[in-house]
């Protein structure tokens, strides 16, 4: 498939700076910023809000298959990035804190969540050009593009 925007995979390890990196480059280039993680938390935030067991793959499939969500464009410190709202509301803080951390590997190891994912990490393109950062962008989501990264990072 051909795509109408550039956009950046940055892949790599937990904690390789695909975040800090995708940032810096998105800032200097004008691109729209995409952290893909933040999706995936939001996801794993919103199933603990409605208690579902994370570790009920069909009821984690079921409920990603009725949230209702948006995605917006926001700028922020010269920094354009997309956001995921749920039921009209941005969760920042909240997919940070320790629980949603610990919830979130077992919402993204749900086969129907990364399908749902991918679909909505391809529809960013309708805000321009895109820096996305994630374990499987390059890999996975935007396999077609040119433009490739993948960061890993000494333990020290
Ligand atoms: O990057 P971040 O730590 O915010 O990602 C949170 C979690 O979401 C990762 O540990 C991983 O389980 C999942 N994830 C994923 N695929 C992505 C991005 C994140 O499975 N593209």
């Amino acid at each position: 498939m051909n795509l109408k925007n550039i956009i950046i995979a940055i892949d790599g390890t937990s904690a390789s700076g695909k975040s800090t990196n995708a940032k810096l480059v998105a800032k200097a280039l004008n691109f729209v910023y995409v952290d893909t993680g933040a999706m995936y938390r939001t996801l794993a935030w919103h199933c603990l809000q409605k208690k579902i067991d994370v570790h009920d793959a069909k009821a984690v499939a079921a409920l990603c298959r009725k949230w209702k969500t948006k995605l917006e464009c926001v700028e922020k410190n010269d920094l354009r990035a997309v956001h995921l709202l749920v039921d009209g509301y941005f969760p920042e803080k909240e997919i940070r804190t320790a629980e949603t951390s610990a919830a979130v590997p077992h919402v993204a190891a749900v086969p129907k969540v990364r399908e749902w994912m991918k679909e909505k990490q391809r529809d960013c393109v309708q805000f321009g050009n895109l820096v996305m950062e994630g374990r499987d962008i390059g890999t996975n989501v935007f396999p077609e593009t040119e433009f490739k990264f993948y960061l890993d990072a000494k333990l020290e």
